[in-house]
């Protein structure tokens, strides 16, 4: 299994990546020239009724006598969450409509794009989750003052504000966390 993960916003920016391949440094080797294209992760999520390229991986590849160390990376779509049939425009519309109201509330609200099940796995990851995304946020600057930090503020709801004004300009926050931090959200 690959230990290392990068994430891209989409096919523009993975046909960058490629271009630039023989010239990038293996990140588990350094070694430059090795890397090449490998394949792809596909499957289903509420983008489309389709399976859909998920990640790719690439190869510093060890055959023919090329110097690499036989390893891999993998390259997400910066909008797609391992291990979750959802983007992560839905995860991040529920977890807001879970903060603000309730989680009951917030999967009625959603239940016509996933179950009961699926939504309730999202809300207990984003609960593990929480302290190790407040520490990613905090290294890209301070929480938010006024009234969306009162102390009286469940820190599920902090968290997400929080991550809202590190993105400010990002269509998906949540994505823009994946790409920013090279870690998925939940
Ligand atoms: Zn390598």
């Amino acid at each position: 299994m690959s230990d290392v993960r990068w994430f891209c916003r989409g096919e523009a920016e993975w046909a960058v990546i490629v271009e630039r391949l023989k010239l990038t440094p293996c990140p588990h080797c350094r070694t430059v020239g090795t890397l090449i294209r490998h394949g792809v992760l596909t499957g289903f999520d509420d983008s489309s009724a389709r399976k859909t390229v998920r990640a790719r991986r690439i190869f510093c590849s060890n055959r023919h006598r090329r110097g690499g160390c036989g390893r891999t990376v993998s390259v997400w779509f910066a909008d797609k969450i391992r291990r979750l049939s959802l983007t992560t425009r839905t995860v991040w519309t529920f977890l807001q409509r879970a903060v603000a109201g309730s989680i009951a509330a917030a999967i009625r609200a959603s239940k016509s794009s996933r179950s009961d099940r699926t939504l309730r796995r999202v809300w207990a990851r984003f609960q593990r989750n929480q302290s190790a995304i407040r520490t990613a946020l905090l290294s890209r600057g301070p929480p938010p003052h006024g009234p969306a930090a009162s102390a009286r503020r469940p820190a599920s709801a902090q968290v997400l504000t929080h991550l809202s004004v590190t993105f400010p300009h990002a269509d998906c926050p949540v994505a823009a966390f994946q790409q920013a931090t090279r870690a998925f959200f939940v």
